[in-house]
Parts: C-alpha cells; sequence; structure tokens
C-alpha cells in the first residue's frame, strides 16, 4: 500500500505538461458552454459525475467527520434540509483532491463538478502587469512550469496535485508562506457562479482596488459553500536570482521551536522554514534513504535572493540556531539536490504511513500566534509519546503552522478514538493560545464543530447570514464550514 502512495505522489508531481505562454492570449477550450463571464469566458459546467457518496482520493486520510459517521444533513444555520435539497440538487466542486478535512465529502449525495478536466488552461497572460489569468483546474505545479520560461511564478504550494479552483476553496498556503503569504494575498479577481445561476465578477484587474465590499476574499476559503469559482487572476512573483536549501538538527524539538520566533525577530526574510520532529525523518528515511538525514528533530530552511542576500540571511539565521543547540547546516550541493531534499518535505504525508504496517492516517492542523510555538510544539510531542498510538509532528513554523499526522489502524476502534482524543486536545490547546484549528487545510466537515470555539456565536451566525443570502436552499457543498447546531 505504501508504495502505491509514493508512485501516486510522483505521478502527481510528474504529470504536468509544459506548455508555452502566449502573452495576453486566450487558450481556453471548455467543453460545454454554458454561460458567459463578463471577460467573456464561457462558464462552468464541466465533467459532471453524479455521487452516491464521492469515491475519495486518498483513503489513507482522513476524509469523514471526526466521529468517521457523515455529517448531519439538516443544520440549522445552513438549513439544507431534505426537503429543501428535494428539488435542488447539491453541487460539490471538485478541483485536485487533495484536501484533507472531507471538504468534497457528498454526505447528501448530488452533482460533482470536477474541473481538472476541461477548465485547466491559462485564460490570458499579462507578464508586464505580472499577473495571469486561469482556468480553476489548472495544477499550481503546471502553472509553474509553464511560467518557468518567463522568469516569474505563483508562490503558493500547497499539496502535488492541487489545483487553483481547490486552492481558492480552502485559501491554501504552503512551505513559500513565511515569505509569500497565502491564498487570500495572492488572487486579484475572481469569477464565481452563484447558487441563482448569476455569473459574477467580484472585481477588475488593478493590483488594488477601494470599490465596494471584497467579494474575491468572501469567497477565498469558502470551500465551495458560497459558489462556485470559474476563473481566477492571481499575481505574480519574480523568480529569485538563486536558492540555498540547507537543513539544521537538534538535540531536542523545543530548541529547533525557539529559533523560529528568533529568526521572524531578527527581521530576516528567509523563503521558507519547515520543522520535522525524529519520528518524521524516521519516515523521510525510509521513503528516501539516499537523504540520509539524522533521526534528530529537524529544521528545513530556504534562502532566496542574491548572492549577498543568500550570504546574509545564512550568516544570521546559522548563529541563532548555534545559540539553540543546532548542528551544523547541511547543504543542498545543486539544484537537483535542492528538488530531492523539498521534495521528500513535500511528500511528509504520504511517507508518514511508512512508520505503521496498515496505517490509516488522521492529519490535522493548527497554527498560533509564533511566540507560542515553542511551547504548544513541546506540549504535543509530550502527549505524543504517552500516547499509545503514534504520530509525527511536521509545519511551517515561519507562521506558527503546524500538522500532527496521527497513526491509526482502522481496524482497532480504540486507536480511532485515541486519534480523536489527541486532535481535540491539540485543537483546544490551539485556541486557548490565541490561535486557529486550522492553519491552511480548511474546516470542511472534520473542524466545523470546533468553529464556534474558536470564534464565538456571534461571528459564527455571521457567517451563517451570509451563507443563508447568498445560498437559501443550501445547494452548495452541504455540510462543510459552519456547524450544524
Ligand atoms: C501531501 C499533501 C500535502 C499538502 N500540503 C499542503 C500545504 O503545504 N499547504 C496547504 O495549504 N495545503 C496542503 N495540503 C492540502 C491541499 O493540497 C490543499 O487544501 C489544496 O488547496 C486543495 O486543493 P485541491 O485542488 O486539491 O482542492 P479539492 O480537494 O478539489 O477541493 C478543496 C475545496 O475547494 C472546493 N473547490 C474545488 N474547486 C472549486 C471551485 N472551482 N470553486 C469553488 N470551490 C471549489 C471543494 O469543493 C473543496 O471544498 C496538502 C495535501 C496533501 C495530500
Amino acid at each position: 500500500m505504501h508504495s502505491t502512495f509514493l508512485r501516486r505522489t510522483l505521478n502527481a508531481a510528474t504529470k504536468s505538461k509544459c506548455r508555452p505562454l502566449r502573452h495576453g492570449s486566450a487558450h481556453r477550450s471548455y467543453a460545454t458552454p454554458a454561460a458567459t463571464s463578463p471577460s467573456g469566458s464561457k462558464a462552468p459546467i464541466v465533467a459532471l459525475a453524479f455521487l452516491a457518496g464521492v469515491g475519495l482520493n486518498y483513503t489513507m486520510m482522513q476524509q469523514s467527520s471526526p466521529s468517521g459517521q457523515p455529517a448531519p444533513s439538516n443544520s440549522k444555520l445552513q438549513k439544507p434540509s431534505q426537503e429543501k435539497l428535494k428539488h435542488a440538487i447539491a453541487l460539490i466542486p471538485f478541483s485536485g483532491g487533495t484536501s484533507l478535512e472531507g471538504h468534497f465529502a457528498a454526505p447528501q449525495g448530488g452533482i460533482c463538478l470536477s474541473f481538472s478536466e476541461h477548465m485547466n488552461e491559462v485564460i490570458a497572460f499579462h507578464p508586464e502587469d505580472l499577473d495571469v489569468v486561469v482556468g480553476p483546474g489548472i495544477g499550481w505545479e503546471d502553472l509553474n512550469l509553464q511560467l518557468k520560461e518567463h522568469g516569474l511564478f505563483f508562490p503558493l504550494d500547497p499539496g502535488p496535485g492541487a489545483c487553483i479552483g481547490g486552492m481558492i476553496g480552502t485559501s491554501c498556503s504552503g512551505t513559500n508562506a513565511v515569505r509569500y503569504g497565502t491564498m487570500k494575498e495572492w488572487v486579484i479577481n475572481l469569477t464565481v457562479v452563484t447558487a441563482d445561476g448569476k455569473v459574477v465578477k467580484t472585481r477588475q484587474r488593478p493590483r488594488k482596488s477601494s470599490a465596494g465590499y471584497d467579494l474575491t476574499r468572501l469567497f477565498i476559503g469558502s470551500e465551495g459553500t458560497l459558489g462556485i469559482v470559474t476563473e481566477a487572476t492571481l499575481k505574480l512573483a519574480v523568480r529569485p536570482e538563486k536558492e540555498a536549501v540547507a537543513v539544521c538538527d537538534f538535540p531536542t524539538i523545543r530548541d529547533a521551536a525557539a529559533v523560529v520566533p528568533e529568526i521572524i525577530r531578527a527581521g530576516v526574510q528567509i523563503n521558507a522554514v519547515e520543522l520535522l520532529d525524529d519520528e518524521m525523518m524516521r519516515a523521510i528515511n525510509l521513503a528516501s534513504p539516499q537523504l540520509g538525514h539524522a533521526v534528530k528533530p529537524t529544521l528545513f530552511f530556504k534562502f532566496a535572493g542574491s548572492q549577498a542576500q543568500i550570504d546574509h540571511e545564512i550568516k544570521v539565521v546559522s548563529e541563532i540556531t548555534k545559540q539553540h543547540l543546532g548542528g551544523s547546516f547541511k547543504y543542498a550541493k545543486d539544484e537537483k539536490e535542492q528538488q530531492d531534499l523539498w521534495e521528500a518535505r513535500k511528500i511528509c504525508l504520504w511517507s508518514a504511513t511508512l512508520l505503521k504496517e496498515n496505517a490509516s492516517i488522521w492529519t490535522t492542523d493548527v497554527v498560533v500566534p509564533v511566540s507560542q510555538l515553542p511551547i504548544i510544539i513541546d506540549e504535543t510531542k509530550n502527549n505524543l509519546k504517552h500516547s499509545t498510538i503514534e504520530g509525527s509532528i511536521v509545519g511551517h513554523v515561519g507562521d506558527g503552522n503546524f500538522h500532527v499526522f496521527l497513526l491509526f489502524d482502522p481496524a482497532k476502534p480504540e486507536e480511532f478514538e485515541e486519534a480523536k482524543r489527541l486532535n481535540k486536545q491539540l485543537l483546544t490547546r490551539a485556541i486557548e493560545m490565541e490561535g486557529s484549528v486550522t492553519g491552511e487545510h480548511g474546516v470542511g466537515i472534520g473542524k466545523k464543530g470546533y468553529l464556534r470555539a474558536e470564534l464565538g456565536d456571534a461571528t459564527v451566525d455571521l457567517m451563517g447570514t451570509l451563507k443563508n443570502a447568498l445560498d437559501p436552499k443550501g445547494i452548495m457543498n452541504p455540510g462543510k464550514v459552519l456547524p450544524d447546531d
């Protein structure tokens, strides 16, 4: 089973085809014209696949509610009662299928709108404005392959295989977020089909605008529950002149985590800093033995810019790591080794399955103010040590964001219960530290029960009001984001 998942990862990473980008050009070729967007694109309906419950891509991951039961269908907030849904079929948008909280499950059935086969193209490219207009089904890796020869890139890097529609859906980020931020900062405008069939373009193309409510950000992170994205204009970044990748190990995870707030306070603009605990390093060595890492808590760094900038950043960061008992930096020798090191980091989730035979993984995601990071990481590691199941920690710690992968045998209900307990403990702790129950994976089904505890009733109720105004019949990806009460 393990090798199947690793193969799938590599397939996802290499299936992208490089096509030349034409300046300002329209490349679209949609299968079924259904409407016309303000920018002239033929809007949505693509491949439709009826769901009798979704066939999930990543079966080893937790893709249902925390209880393992289908989500209740009669949410008071969302009001998608069976009575209403009888004449209004649920619509579940699906792009890359890599989301992790049951986002595209169909507990009430419905129609799955799949974007990656047909709406997967660059529609217009404006290098002089540093932006690109794309369909929702284009993958971030494919887009970056196409942009490479222009010296540009799109800096969000979620799971291999993820596509722009889903990345907007979850407001994703990734390893580059400490420098470049999240999806919310990189989308200029969206074309969205709303529940009543209207085609809405959220704003024009300049980099900034004060015109009216910020509908772009209303839809980003809405997980397909407010409308269906059929087109997006994205900002682009200039590729840095040079990059350097280095790893540094530490005696304890608290030492490693304590480095991060100090780097941020030192004002060093690193491109990425990723923390992996000893268990995760063991998994990486199992998946990629040629990398030969020490099985110790480790920080992965990415530095970028001119050689002078990189040298300065490395000098400051290595001084901080030494103060926290870090070992010497191990550098990637060339671009290939950089890619191998980073790829191993990107596929941690799949590598973690190698730590236990027949394991399912419950992957969870929290974020705290960066000053709280060493404390929450240390306490979490301690909880894992005393647990009856295994777990590993990996995180985009420059933002205070980390994930815990909990391994359980699906045939043993007591192991599933223990994973549930550990997840709840972690989420509750993050909220107590003024953090969030999800830094980047989103709410889906798995986290909706924690929204009131994190945001409070007034905030969640206002979200419910917005949902009801935009989707009164509750047909847009029902059962996701908003709690059932
Ligand atoms: C190995 C691995 C590593 C990962 N690493 C990261 C990481 O570093 N950072 C991170 O943020 N995430 C990460 N993820 C999670 C995942 O890649 C992200 O959540 C990603 O943004 C999902 O994109 P997708 O195209 O796969 O979306 P999907 O799973 O297809 O959909 C996600 C959500 O968006 C909705 N949606 C899809 N298309 C549209 C559309 N056109 N209009 C409206 N709504 C739509 C769906 O209904 C669903 O609610 C990782 C996942 C894996 C498996």
